[in-house]
This record gives structure tokens, C-alpha cells and sequence, in this order.
């Protein structure tokens, strides 16, 4: 094989949406060379899709608000599983990260007398939600893309090129992790259009490639969240944390089927939108449940009169945190409660006057006008539960957004874990991709110039098996002589692709059970073994085939870790609803799942079939610090510590 390009860098952020921009930024301004890498085109990665805003406990619409309440608020969501501290920095830093968005020409939305405004979301006491209309972080996007072109034309004026401290190389997909000695080295990648092969060499790696959602059928994920960065982190040796955690926003669309899972944002309901079922009854007052029931209204004539008096009403139900809403739409449904096509209703028209609903939710009110032939300003929408976001991710340090037991390796953003513990609320994201992606950026930084001289250098030898990974779905070949299936052709990726979807979807969904993710377990085993046998026609000059035959290593090994944990997780909490355990344990809030590789090596041919690939360790959740358990009252706490740690 011809010998691989290299560039040396000192830093790689590996994604280019909200945390990896903040971490590129950050990591150029302490003054590390910081290449850039985006499987997608600059500027259109995921975070372009958010809607809602960036929750931040800024009080320019309630004075009430504070980190604290937030830090509270963020727990409650999480169920206490939250990785503590890292809700402790969020909702401490999150302000900050707004405001100097906006020292970088971010155009919020505005209150009244000229602040930046700020709307209700499910799960937040105030109103929290820096936004822009429904297109929030299409103008996040933008601002963080204007200052890194900021930057670059610094570097022109000061160093003659204007990509001498930062470089962004787009549609350019990273496939390994390179390591010398058990630190990182670089990043082996291809370039979509031509199919050539490089390797950025580069002492610290920022992951930051969002999530997984395209293992499911029903998301409102983007192309790219096929778990690549969740897959390179475990390649290299670092353990996900709590997989099993996987967040099914409540409103999707439903209809047309061409659409079903694009996502319908959560400020419709945070707006005064109401869910109603097929006998008009707005339910989500029946499904309040006991650990939220002092804070949720008891009747629709109080929640209504909380949108203009929150201070002496409590909220309605409708913003009850994600995961009581979907399992309540769930349960709807399958009670034949339904809407015609297999959600609930969703209505603003009779909420709100049309020109209202046309100003506040704009893209709302075109994607159901083009999709959907409805008009929201008139009509109920069709709505019902969709794979939005995952909670799990790499295990970090707190504080540092270091990968664990992998020396160079950050990761900050959606494919991070910790932060949301059991569920995320709304708004959560954005805020937690600023703060993350800013102290990753730091991190790396400062342990790349630690290095000095002595820095790794990416061994030849797994270069050329990356090389040889990637090219593998070119020569695949079919089941050998004496194989079950022997004479078969090689396997279609596509097929392959829309198997896992509908096993994962079918299978660990969002009510689970156990024979049901056995079942997943033998069928990931099988679908395993097939994919080794994918195959693709054509050369290596944009073949959405091939690319796609090697992001199933990636939907293959994440859909394995949820699996796995979400089968040993004997108990339900948040994003995890197994209807053979239906309560929350208290015993297992001490208890987090790290998925690793069964093969240390890094390897996957060898791994056994029923095994599989993924091992899963039990591990201790660390205590929450007393003077942040005293931000709550006792008797709240007893709902959800275990007993020892009450003692404690
Ligand atoms: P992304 O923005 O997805 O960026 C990932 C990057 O990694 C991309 O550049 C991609 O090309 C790159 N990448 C991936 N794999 C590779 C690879 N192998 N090699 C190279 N590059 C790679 N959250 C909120 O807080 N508020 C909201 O209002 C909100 N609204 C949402 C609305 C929708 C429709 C959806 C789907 C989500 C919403 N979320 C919201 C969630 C939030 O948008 C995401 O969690 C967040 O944007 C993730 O950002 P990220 O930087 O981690 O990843």
C-alpha cells in the first residue's frame, strides 16, 4: 500500500457542530495549532438543526433563576444520575457561554426592554431558553463559524496564511483513533469526494461527532449520527458510560410516513401548546408522576393560568420532563386513544392567534405546511415519540472532558456521557456543548504544549490496518465453501442498515423487555457476522455505499452497548423504561454500566459471537457533594438516594 499522507497538528477536534467549534476556538486562542475535522460540510452539522434555545439561568425574564435552581432542575431530569459536577459547571458557566455568544454577534430573540429573551421549557422551573425563533442553533452555528473565520483572518494578518492556527477539513471522515504507547498520535480519516487517505498526527483529540440516532428507524437525527465517535473512543481503549440511556423525544411527526420522527420542538408545548387524545381530553394531567406532583398543576384552568402568573401557579404537565411525556404518549396510543395515524395531538391553533403561532414558531409552521399539507395556525398536529438524543456517551472527567484511561483523548458534546444522567431536559444540549466544548479545547490544549519535544508519532503498522480496514468492503466476498448461506453475495449495507434500525427500534425501544433485547443481542450477533461480508461496487470517488458500509462497524458497536446495558439495568429511569421493572430503583442510582471492548486490542474479527464485542462493568457513582445535596429538601432526596448514601 502507498504510503499515507501525514500532517502534524497539535490538536484535532473530530466534529465541527456546537462542541466541536467551541473546542477548535478555544484550543486556537490558547494558542495550539487546531485542525478541524466534519464529515458533513462546514456549517451543516446537526447543531444547525436545534430549535428551542440554549438554557442558561440568566433571569432576564424571572429574577428567581439562578445556578443553583438550574443545577436542581438538572438533576430532577436526570433522576440523580447525573455525573453531579458537570451539571455543577453547566449550569455555573452556561451564562457566560451565552453572553459571549453574543459578544460574537449572536442575534438573540429580546425581551421587552432589550435583554436577551428567554422561554419555558419542559423540566425548567423559569423560563431559561435563550433562543432565536425556532432556529436556534442555525444562528449558534453561524456566530461560532464567524469567529473561527475571525481567527483565521488574525493568522493571515499576523503569520502570512490563513490557516496556519486553524484548519477545518470538511467532508473528511476520521475511521481510527491512532495511538503510540497508549496515548493518542492522530486520527486516520478519508476524504468523501476522492476516497484518499491521510492521517492528522496530533498529540490530543477532541471526539465531538454528536450522537446515534441513526441506529434507530424513527429519529429526528441528522445523516451523520451514526455513533462514529461513541465506536472511535471504545476502538481506542476508553469506556462508554451508561449507554443504555437513550432519549425519545416526545413529538415527532408522524405523517407522512416520508417524514415520520422529524422532530417537533418542544417550545410549541412551552408556547401554551396542549396534547390532546382522540376524545379531545388533554391526558398528561392523568400521567403527573409522584416525584413531580407538588410541582405540576392539578387542573388545566391552573396550568393556563401558570403561562401569565407562574409565580402562584404551578406549570401544566405538558412540560413535564421528555421521557414522562413519551412514555404518557406511549401509553395513549396503546390504550386506542391515538390519533389516526398512531400519535396524539398536538394543538396551538386554538392557543394562540395565527400571527402568534407564524412569529414564534416559524419553522414549525412551514415544515407542517410543505411535509404534512397542515396548518398549524388552524389545525391540531400529529405527534408521537421519536429517537432524539442519547444520554450515554464516553466516560470524562468532569472537569477536564477527558476520555478515560486514553492519555490525549477529550470528548465533549452529545457523544460525551455523563452530564444528563437518565434523561436530558431541552436546552440542556446547546448550553452543554458551549461549556464542554470550551474546557476540552483548554484541556487539549494545555496537555499538547505540556508534551514539548516529546511527542507520539502514529505507528506505521496500525496505520496500514486502518488503510486496510477501510478498503475491505471492495473485495468482500460472500459466505465461503461450507458456510451456512455458501454462494450468497457479498451483503448490501443498505439492507443491512434498515435490519439494525428496525431491530433496535422493535427491540430496545422505548418500552423495553428482557426477551425482547435478548433477542436484539442474537440479532446484532448475526447482523455482526453479515456486515463483515458488506460489500460495495464502484471505486472510492464518492461511494455513499462504501461510506455507509463503514459507519456499520460504528451503529454495530453503540447498538450493542445499549443493548447490553439496557438488559442488566434492572429498573426504569429516564431514557430507560423496562415494562418488567417499572419503578425506579433507588439501589441502582449508585450503579453506572461502562461498556468496553472485549478484545483490549482494539480488534473486532476475533470477538465471540454470543459474547459479542462489548463487556460491561458495574461501577459506583460518586457521592454528590453535601452543600449541592443541600440545595434540596430532604424529603425529595429520600425519593431518589439510595439509603446508605442518606446515612451517609
Ligand atoms: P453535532 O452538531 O452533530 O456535530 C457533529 C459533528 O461531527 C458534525 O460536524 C459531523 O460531521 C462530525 N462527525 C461525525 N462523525 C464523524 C467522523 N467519523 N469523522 C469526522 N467528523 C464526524 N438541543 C438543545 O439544547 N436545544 C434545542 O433546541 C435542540 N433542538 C434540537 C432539534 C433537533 C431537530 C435535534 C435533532 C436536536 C436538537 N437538540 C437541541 C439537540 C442538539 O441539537 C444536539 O445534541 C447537539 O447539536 C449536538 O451537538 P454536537 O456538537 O455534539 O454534535
Amino acid at each position: 500500500m502507498s504510503q499515507v499522507e501525514r500532517q502534524q497538528w497539535d490538536v484535532v477536534v473530530v466534529g465541527a457542530g456546537g462542541a466541536g467549534l467551541r473546542a477548535a476556538i478555544e484550543a486556537r486562542e490558547q494558542g495550539a495549532r487546531t485542525a478541524v475535522i466534519c464529515k458533513s460540510l462546514f456549517g451543516k452539522a446537526h447543531t444547525v438543526m436545534a430549535e428551542g434555545g440554549i438554557a442558561a439561568a440568566m433571569g432576564n425574564v424571572n429574577d428567581g433563576d439562578s445556578w443553583q435552581v438550574h443545577f436542581r432542575d438538572t438533576l430532577r431530569g436526570g433522576k440523580f444520575l447525573n455525573q453531579w459536577r458537570m451539571a455543577e459547571l453547566h449550569a455555573q458557566e452556561a451564562p457566560d457561554r451565552v453572553w459571549e455568544l453574543e459578544t460574537w454577534g449572536a442575534l438573540f430573540d429580546r425581551t421587552g426592554d432589550g435583554r436577551i429573551s428567554q422561554r419555558n421549557f419542559g423540566g425548567h422551573e423559569y423560563p431559561r431558553l435563550a433562543h432565536v425563533g425556532d432556529r436556534t442553533g442555525l444562528e449558534l452555528i453561524r456566530t461560532l463559524q464567524q469567529k473561527i473565520v475571525a481567527l483565521q483572518q488574525e493568522d493571515k494578518r499576523q503569520l502570512g496564511d490563513y490557516e496556519a492556527g486553524l484548519k477545518v477539513f470538511q467532508e473528511c471522515t476520521v475511521t481510527r483513533i491512532v495511538k503510540e504507547d497508549g496515548r493518542v498520535a492522530g486520527v486516520f480519516c478519508y476524504e468523501r469526494e476522492t476516497g484518499r487517505f491521510f492521517v492528522i498526527e496530533a498529540p490530543s483529540v477532541v471526539i465531538a461527532t454528536g450522537g446515534i440516532g441513526k441506529s434507530f428507524k424513527v429519529t429526528s437525527n441528522s445523516w451523520e449520527y451514526t455513533g462514529d465517535g461513541h465506536a472511535l473512543a471504545l476502538l481506542a481503549g476508553a469506556p462508554l458510560l451508561n449507554m443504555e440511556f437513550v432519549q425519545f423525544h416526545p413529538t415527532g411527526m408522524v405523517w407522512p410516513p416520508s417524514v415520520k420522527g422529524i422532530l417537533v420542538t418542544e417550545s410549541v408545548r412551552g408556547d401554551g401548546g396542549v396534547l390532546r387524545n382522540s376524545e379531545g381530553k388533554r391526558f398528561m394531567f392523568d400521567y403527573i408522576p409522584d416525584v413531580f406532583k407538588e410541582k405540576y398543576a392539578e387542573s388545566e384552568e391552573e396550568g393556563d393560568r401558570w403561562y401569565d402568573d407562574p409565580d402562584r401557579n404551578r406549570r401544566p404537565p405538558e412540560l413535564l420532563p421528555r421521557d414522562e411525556v413519551a412514555r404518557a404518549i406511549n401509553a395513549e396510543v396503546k390504550a386506542g386513544r391515538g390519533s389516526p395515524h398512531g400519535g396524539v395531538f398536538l394543538d396551538v391553533s386554538t392557543r394562540m392567534p395565527a400571527e402568534v403561532i407564524r412569529r414564534r414558531l416559524p419553522s414549525m409552521y412551514h415544515q407542517f405546511k410543505e411535509l404534512a399539507d397542515v396548518d398549524i395556525t388552524a389545525e391540531a398536529m400529529e405527534v408521537g415519540p421519536t429517537c432524539h438524543y442519547v444520554m450515554g456517551g464516553i466516560a470524562v472527567d468532569s472537569d477536564t472532558a477527558a476520555a478515560r484511561g486514553v492519555p490525549g483523548l477529550y470528548a465533549a458534546g452529545e457523544v460525551a456521557g455523563g452530564m444528563h444522567g437518565s434523561n436530558r431536559l431541552g436546552g440542556n444540549s446547546l448550553s452543554d456543548l458551549l461549556v464542554f466544548g470550551r474546557r476540552a479545547g483548554l484541556h487539549a490544549a494545555q496537555y499538547a504544549t505540556g508534551l514539548g519535544g516529546t511527542r507520539p508519532v502514529a505507528d506505521e503498522l496500525q496505520v496500514t490496518e486502518a488503510a486496510a480496514e477501510a478498503l475491505r468492503p471492495f473485495s468482500a466476498e460472500g459466505p465461503a465453501e461450507g458456510e451456512a448461506d455458501e454462494g450468497r453475495p457479498p451483503e448490501n449495507p443498505y439492507t443491512l442498515h434498515q435490519e439494525l434500525q428496525q431491530t433496535m427500534n422493535d427491540l430496545v425501544g422505548i418500552i423495553r423487555r428482557e426477551p425482547e433485547m435478548a433477542q436484539a443481542l442474537k440479532k446484532l450477533a448475526e447482523l455482526r457476522a453479515r456486515a463483515r461480508r458488506a460489500g460495495v461496487e464502484g471505486h472510492r470517488q464518492f461511494n455513499p455505499g462504501w461510506h455507509l458500509a463503514l459507519d456499520l462497524r460504528n451503529m454495530l458497536l453503540v447498538s450493542e452497548c445499549i443493548a447490553r446495558a439496557a438488559l442488566e439495568r434492572t429498573e426504569s429511569r429516564g431514557g430507560h423504561t423496562r415494562e418488567d421493572y417499572p419503578g425506579m430503583d433507588r439501589d441502582w442510582r449508585r450503579a453506572n454500566l461502562l461498556c468496553q471492548l472485549a478484545d483490549p486490542t482494539g480488534g473486532l474479527a476475533a470477538t465471540d459471537s454470543v459474547r459479542g464485542q462489548i463487556k460491561l462493568e458495574r461501577v459506583e457513582t460518586e457521592p454528590i457533594r453535601p452543600d449541592l445535596l443541600a440545595l434540596f429538601e430532604k424529603e425529595e432526596l429520600v425519593k431518589y438516594l439510595a439509603e446508605e448514601e442518606l446515612y451517609e
